[in-house]
């Protein structure tokens, strides 16, 4: 990725020097996700019901208004408390490469949806990004080192340890790079569904089903569409570069994947955009980045109407 021309973004909230944590408790506000139950006819008429329609899935969206957590949630702070990165809060010169990494390809996905929201009518209200390390407080609970990065929509905040990453480029080496964007690109996926008021539905849907989980699920949808509009956003960044190459994409999803996997079932409280066993096969997940990918176009991503995942 050529990252020389695109500046640090400033909503980034840096708690990497902050002790950790405030001793636990939740910050409330969390969608309760419910276990068991099973997937069955019900769900697949709420799904024509909420995602169904000839317009496509977010023009559609977009002239109702989206973003549905905007009017009763959170509000965007990016004034108030985000100032972009202390380079003061970094241990080592490596952590201080990641975290501007993390900033300019934020920025990246700040240009590209602002845009792409502004040729739709809308307004892309840009997510904050909070890095921390060990343990930091969020309005979906306690985020820890067994996180995982997530995506908190009842704050609107992305959360990212970047120890995780340090882990990530361990198992990588030099394709990290990319394995890092892909997932900044994947959480902000789950902000832009936030932002077309997709998660509200399809967590309402799920609420009232009682269904989260198992290959055709909402949550494996919703996990899907991420990874589609990850891609649709990687076509724009790397269009002029030409340096991505197919395997690099394959390499750095499943590295991401399998590290994701191992630190995320450790989660064991708390609300989140559910990163664990709900991704879908890797398989599944390379073809939904692809579409995104290839397209260019998130219109491309309606995982929610897809027979075939
Ligand atoms: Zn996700």
């Amino acid at each position: 990725m050529r990252e020389d021309d695109i500046e640090d973004s400033l909503n980034i909230e840096d708690r990497r020097g902050d002790s950790g944590g405030f001793g636990g408790g939740f910050g409330g506000g969390g969608l309760p996700v419910r276990t068991g139950g099973g997937l069955g006819t019900i769900i697949v008429i709420i799904l024509v019901l909420i995602f169904g329609g000839g317009k496509g899935l977010i023009s559609s969206l977009l002239s109702a208004g989206g973003g549905s957590y905007s009017n009763q949630g959170y509000q965007s702070q990016s004034s108030v408390d985000t100032q972009g990165l202390n380079d003061a809060n970094n241990q080592s010169d490596t952590d201080t490469k990641t975290a501007h990494h993390i900033a300019k390809v934020l920025r990246s996905t700040e240009l590209y949806w602002g845009k792409y929201f502004q040729d739709n009518g809308g307004r892309y209200n840009e997510p904050t990004l909070v890095l921390f390390r060990n343990e930091t407080q969020s309005a979906c609970g306690t985020a820890s080192q067994a996180s995982g990065p997530f995506y908190c929509p009842s704050d609107g905040k992305v959360y990212l340890d970047t120890g995780f990453f340090d882990e990530m480029r361990r198992s990588l080496g030099a394709s990290g790079d990319f394995a890092e964007a892909y997932v900044v690109a994947h959480e902000i996926g789950h902000h832009v569904q936030d932002e077309f008021g997709i998660l509200k539905k399809a967590h309402s849907a799920m609420a009232r089903s009682g269904e989260d989980k198992g290959a055709d699920s909402l949550a494996v949808r919703i996990e899907l569409q991420a990874d589609c509009f990850a891609g649709t956003w990687a076509k724009a960044a790397v269009a002029d570069t030409g340096r991505l190459e197919q395997g690099d994409i394959e390499e750095a999803m499943q590295a991401a994947n399998s590290v994701g996997d191992d630190r995320l079932q450790k989660r064991a409280q708390g609300y989140a955009v559910p990163d664990s066993f709900t991704h879908g096969t890797s398989a599944q997940r390379m073809k939904w980045f692809n579409i995104g990918m290839n397209s260019g176009d998130p219109e491309k991503c309606d995982t929610f109407n897809a027979t075939n995942l």
